[in-house]
């Protein structure tokens, strides 16, 4: 008999924390997962799914568009924004419901509250005192919103998921995953849309070409990006429509103020400095080390709540390696090299490996790039150009980095991301034979690396 009422608590039912508790369960440890808001966590209920589905809707606008290159008379067409959020929100009932059932079929308990770590070895929640012999912190992260006046007037991607009304006009502040993303989906629905961002261009951290094509792109499709600027103040008018003023001394006026200015881990009231547990001090984030575990030896973390790589499926895998150690006598550790990821941007990006700036860094290299007009496009007339980038490390042609921009990027990368991780070269790149035609066969027909700047 254990001497604790569980042998994990979970506290968190997100993509990290299931995919922990349900391998626990299934390998028969008595677990309970403790969640206060919406099983599915912010992937399933506030982020890519959602966000996802909203992208295909607004996709269809650019489709209507095509049609008619291709021989198409569309009659005149209209958009509903409920019908679209009421659809979406049916699919998260669905799924919530899916999520539920992977608990239970685990024998994993469901406790739905709000849970306080007490002790190491103590959670409490909805008034009860739970014991454990581990817990797993897995409540992932929550937007940062900038204190500024006015602050309480604006929206973050929650509740852009569930406007009653779509916006005649928006202003999307910040330049990340985020804001592009959403910027795409209220466009291409027919709001008017304007990014602040502080830089000099958005997406921080993605290769250069990414950046400056993607902008361009956004840019064509009529989204106006105000650079090197931020946001003073925001004012709600008489009318209801929000004045926002910018450092520049200019005001935009618009329906919607959105930030998208980075998410910050959900430590806040968890009890955990309390019992021990090392956060970072800037950010908040849990400290673990590579096997997920806290500086308190029954408590582990996985997820966004640790600020490593914020994206589900590494969630996933350093929740899985956490059961597997703890649960199933087979110690592993996430690998968090060369993860591929995507933005879901119009046109949407897909990467992975190192970014030309950093391979640079590390030494010699050869930069493939190619751009052209997508082949769906051409009877169509639509203005928009692909980007294709690979980075081949000079000594060993070792493929180190494969960045694109266009349709079908992040199914193209995915593909990719596996040579990148296989370590494969550009040989072997060059030895394999295309899909013709297709975009993606342009990874293995590039043949002549761009001149390099430190030579020239
Ligand atoms: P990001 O960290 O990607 O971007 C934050 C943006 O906000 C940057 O452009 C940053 O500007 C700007 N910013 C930060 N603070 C301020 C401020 N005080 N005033 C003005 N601008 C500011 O965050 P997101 O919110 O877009 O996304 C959060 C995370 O969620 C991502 O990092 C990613 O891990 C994950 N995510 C992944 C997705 C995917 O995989 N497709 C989709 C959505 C989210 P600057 O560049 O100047 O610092």
């Amino acid at each position: 008999m254990s001497d604790f009422d569980y042998d994990l608590i979970t506290l968190g039912a997100g993509s990290g924390g299931v995919r922990a508790s349900r391998l626990a369960g299934g390998y028969g440890a008595k677990v309970a997962v403790i969640e206060e808001s919406r099983i599915g966590g912010t992937c399933v209920m506030r982020g890519c799914v959602p966000k996802k589905l909203l992208i295909y809707g607004a996709h269809v606008a650019e489709d209507l568009e095509d049609a008619k290159g291709y021989g198409w008379s569309v009659g005149e067409v209209r958009f509903d924004w409920p019908t679209l959020i009421a659809n979406k929100n049916r699919e998260l009932d669905r799924l919530e419901g899916i999520y539920r059932n992977i608990l239970r079929n685990n024998k994993v308990e469901l406790i739905e509250g709000r849970g306080r770590v007490i002790d190491p070895h103590t959670v409490e929640v909805n008034g009860r005192r739970l014991t454990t012999k581990r817990i797993l912190v897995a409540v992932g992260g929550w937007p940062m919103l900038p204190q500024i006046p006015g602050i309480s007037h604006a929206i973050t991607s929650n509740e852009a998921l569930d406007l009653p009304q779509l916006p005649k006009d928006i202003v999307i502040v910040g330049g990340g995953f985020i804001a592009v993303e959403f910027a795409g989906i209220f466009r291409a629905l027919g709001a008017s849309v304007t990014i602040v961002i502080r830089a000099d261009t958005i997406l921080r951290g993605f290769d250069q070409d990414i950046r400056a094509d993607l902008a361009v792109e956004l840019e064509r499709k009529g989204i106006r990006i105000r650079r090197r600027t931020e946001v003073q103040s925001i004012e709600k008018q008489g009318d209801g429509r929000l004045s926002v003023l910018l450092t520049t001394g200019e005001t935009e006026t618009c329906d919607q103020v959105m930030y998208a200015t980075g998410r910050v881990p959900n430590t806040k009231g968890l009890g955990l400095e309390e019992a021990g547990v090392a956060l970072d001090p800037r950010s908040g984030a849990v400290k673990v080390d590579a096997y997920s575990r806290t500086n308190v030896p029954s408590i582990w973390a996985v997820g966004d709540v640790t600020d490593r790589i914020n994206l589900t499926p590494v969630a996933i895998r350093e929740g899985a390696c956490f059961a597997e150690t703890e649960f199933n006598n087979t110690p592993m550790s996430p690998d968090h090299d060369a993860v591929p990821s995507a933005v879901f941007s119009q046109p949407p990006v897909g990467t992975v490996g190192l970014t030309e700036e950093a391979a640079r860094a590390r030494g010699k290299v050869d930069v493939y790039v190619t751009r052209f007009r997508p082949m769906k496009y051409t009877l169509s007339g639509r203005e928009e150009k692909t980007m294709m980038k690979l980075i081949v490390d000079r000594a060993t042609q070792v493929v180190i980095g494969a960045h694109m921009v266009g349709p079908d990027a992040p199914e193209i990368i995915q593909g990719i991301g596996i040579a990148v991780k296989a370590k494969l070269t550009k040989k072997d790149f060059d030895s394999t034979v295309g899909i013709h035609p297709t975009a993606a066969e342009e990874f293995v027909t590039l043949r002549t690396p761009l001149p390099d700047p430190e030579e020239a």
